[in-house]
């Protein structure tokens, strides 16, 4: 579904992605880690298209397009998804009006199915059910969007998105940050039950801690350091990263490129 090949990109000259590669298929969960700076929000960035990320060599391809090149409103109407790590205020504008829209541009593209659930009363009393299981009220989706919105608020804010849109691959960008236990439980147990009924979408989460992984299985760990993914392994490569931390990870995989 997505592939990210030998992916390089700076933003105003400073090179931040030094050679990133990445394949995520159709149904698979990813968990990318790695310490501070080392450049996980810029790929995320880099795979919607933020227009202030250049991509300087590498491919990237979502399905069976390359979408080097692609605005981030025509990424998003293949299906690709960013929860950011710091959501922006829009004062004015209704998180149901941006929704409306954006689900109106993408909607059969992304799932068909949807299609007859279309109306616009049919949409207010879907996203008031999503604001629910979020534990958000209902004036939530009259409110502007993030607007003076607590740090809890703004990551269930970005998940409403995500139940709303409902897009192939799901990028979520430190969602935990910022979570309460509760708030922690109620979104992971959100992108636990859209995987499940969108069995083909994909996530790509990214997270600098490990207790997100007692309520998401992940299928695939990397960890990325200035700016390459460096390793990759199965869920257990999570637990190891808690135990022995980022630098010693570094080490290994430097002895193991000496070997
Ligand atoms: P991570 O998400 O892994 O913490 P980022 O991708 O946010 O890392 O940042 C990687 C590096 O890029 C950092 O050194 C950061 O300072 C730099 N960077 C990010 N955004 C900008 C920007 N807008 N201008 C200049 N440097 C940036
Ligand atoms: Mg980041």
């Amino acid at each position: 579904m997505l592939s990210c090949k030998n992916l390089k990109a700076s933003i105003e000259g400073k090179k931040i992605l030094k050679g990133a590669s990445l394949e995520v298929n159709p149904g698979e969960l990813h968990v990318l880690m790695g310490p501070n700076g080392s450049g996980k929000s810029t790929l995320a960035q880099v795979i919607a298209g933020h227009p202030s990320y250049k991509i300087e060599s590498g491919e990237l391809r979502f399905e069976i397009s390359k979408i080097n090149k692609l605005t981030p409103d025509k990424r998003a109407k293949l299906g690709i998804f960013l929860a950011f790590q710091h959501p922006v205020e829009i004062p004015g504008v209704s998180m149901f009006n941006v929704l409306r829209k954006a689900r109106h541009s993408t909607n059969g593209k992304i799932k068909s199915a949807s299609l007859f659930r279309n109306s616009v009363a049919n949409f207010r009393s879907d996203l008031i059910g999503y604001a629910k299981e979020l534990k958000l009220g209902e004036e939530f989706i009259r409110r502007s969007l993030n607007e003076g919105f607590s740090g809890g608020e703004k990551k269930r804010s970005e998940i409403l998105q995500m139940m709303a849109l409902e897009p192939k691959l799901v990028i979520l960008d430190e969602i935990d940050s910022g979570l309460d236990v509760d708030g922690l439980k109620i979104v992971a147990t959100a992108v636990k039950k859209y995987t499940r009924s969108n069995p083909q979408s994909s996530v790509l989460l990214i997270t600098h801690y490990a207790r997100i992984l007692k309520y998401l299985k992940p299928d695939f760990v990397h960890i990325m350091m200035d700016g390459k993914i460096i390793k990759s392994g199965k869920a257990n490569l999570a637990k190891q990263i808690e135990e022995k931390g980022y630098q010693k990870m570094g080490r290994e995989v430097q002895y193991y490129d000496r070997v």
